[in-house]
């Protein structure tokens, strides 16, 4: 037996649930046609004769079994439909026919019919209106199918005038089905589409709640939130434990109201958006930058050790002075101050983030363009 995924094998569950739920119809109908047999065991001729009844419950639970192994040992996979639904409708429900063709009292095909009626109709609720359509077809043809038989091989059974009668409704009952089905089927469709869309809705409200706008790099609230998750898995530091080490930039862009003031508004929000680029750019898939406000950035480095911060950092440096932005003459350089915070076991999120705070001051203070670890 090959491995299966696990989308395949919740389609099989639901597929047993199925051949489950039909040897409990069976159960029912066996139930009926054994109450049939046992009122009408004296009559002459009985009603049925009990043997029927063995062949009929042998019949049904015998393909039912075949179902189940099929689908236990996964072999439905190989077949076309291997949801294997028309079988399962179709093929046991032949027990009936012979049920059907069987009874000498006529009214006793009722039941079955009923019960076919409602099956279907609950079934639909799973079907494609494709499936109800050919089950309600075939069901009718086959129940002209046994009036003919009947007619031609056991005319005492049968009362033809009645029996059109009877045909003919079992065929518009069972049309309205197929009609319930389809309608069914559109509810469906139109709430598998609302669905959809309210999960797009809730993406981009998600995106929008956690994103900024300009630059699209995560918010100040998304900042936070990750910032406190990694705070709680770094809390566990002990002396050895490198990769539970954290530290933070507050990266500040150099003189940006000069920007703003000599080239506008506009090609200041683009240098933020090239800056913010630059910067998630030059560091690890592991460390995370955000848009804090204004022209600030928050970067974040996990599993970083003050000695090793440093790298990476100038790395981000440099980085903002190779930024090129239309609007912004070539010989004016764009820089930023960085001053980084180390995360001590004990921290709050607010401690080493007035620590990288001061260590920016700092940063600006001797001349910016440079890193400074608190
Ligand atoms: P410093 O080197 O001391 O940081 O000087 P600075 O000019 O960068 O600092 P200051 O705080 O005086 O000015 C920051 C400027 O950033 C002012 C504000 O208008 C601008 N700014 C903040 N957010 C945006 C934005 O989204 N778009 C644009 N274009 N400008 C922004
Ligand atoms: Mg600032
Ligand atoms: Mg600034």
């Amino acid at each position: 037996m090959q491995p299966i995924s696990d989308e395949i094998a919740g389609a099989q569950r639901r597929r047993m649930r199925r051949v489950v739920e039909g040897c409990g119809a069976y159960a029912v109908l066996l139930v009926i046609t054994t109450l049939a047999w046992w009122m009408g065991k004296d009559r002459v001729p009985p009603f049925l004769e009990g043997a029927q009844i063995i062949h009929y419950a042998v019949f049904a639970y015998a393909l039912h079994a075949v179902f189940f192994v099929l689908i236990k040992t996964n072999l439905n996979l190989r077949l076309r439909d291997p949801r294997m639904i028309l079988p399962l409708i179709l093929l046991p429900s032949l027990g009936s026919y012979y049920v059907m063709y069987h009874v000498t009292e006529p009214l006793l095909r009722m039941p079955f019919l009923f019960m076919a009626s409602a099956g279907l109709a609950l079934d639909s609720l799973n079907n494609k209106v494709r499936t109800t359509l050919i089950v309600a077809v075939t069901w009718t043809a086959w129940y002209v199918g046994i009036i003919v038989l009947l007619w031609m091989y056991a005319p005492e059974r049968v009362n033809v005038p009645a029996e059109v009668t009877v045909a003919f409704a079992v065929g518009l009952v069972l049309t309205q089905v197929v009609f319930f089905s389809g309608f069914i089927g559109r509810l469906r469709k139109k709430l598998a589409e609302t669905n959809r869309d309210l999960h797009k809705a809730m993406l981009s409200l998600q995106e929008l709640a956690t994103h900024d706008p300009l630059t699209r790099l995560p918010n100040r609230r998304a900042a936070m939130e990750h910032l406190e998750a990694e705070r709680s898995r770094v809390e566990r530091y002990k002396p050895g434990m490198e990769e539970l080490r954290m530290c933070v930039a507050l990266v500040d862009v150099d003189h940006f109201k000069y920007i703003n003031d000599h080239y506008g508004h506009m090609v200041g929000d683009l240098a933020l958006q090239i800056i913010g680029k630059a910067l998630a750019r030059a560091v690890r898939r592991s460390d995370y930058v955000a848009r804090f406000g204004g022209e600030e950035f928050l970067a974040i480095f996990p599993g970083t050790a003050p000695e090793s911060v440093m790298v990476v950092a100038e790395r981000m440096r440099r980085a903002v002075e190779e930024v090129r932005v239309a609007g912004i003459p070539g010989d004016h350089r764009l820089s930023a101050s960085f001053g980084v915070g180390v995360y001590r076991p004990g921290d709050t999120i607010g401690m080493v983030l007035s620590r990288a705070d001061a260590a920016l001051y700092r940063a600006k203070d001797a001349g910016r363009n440079r890193v400074i670890v608190d």
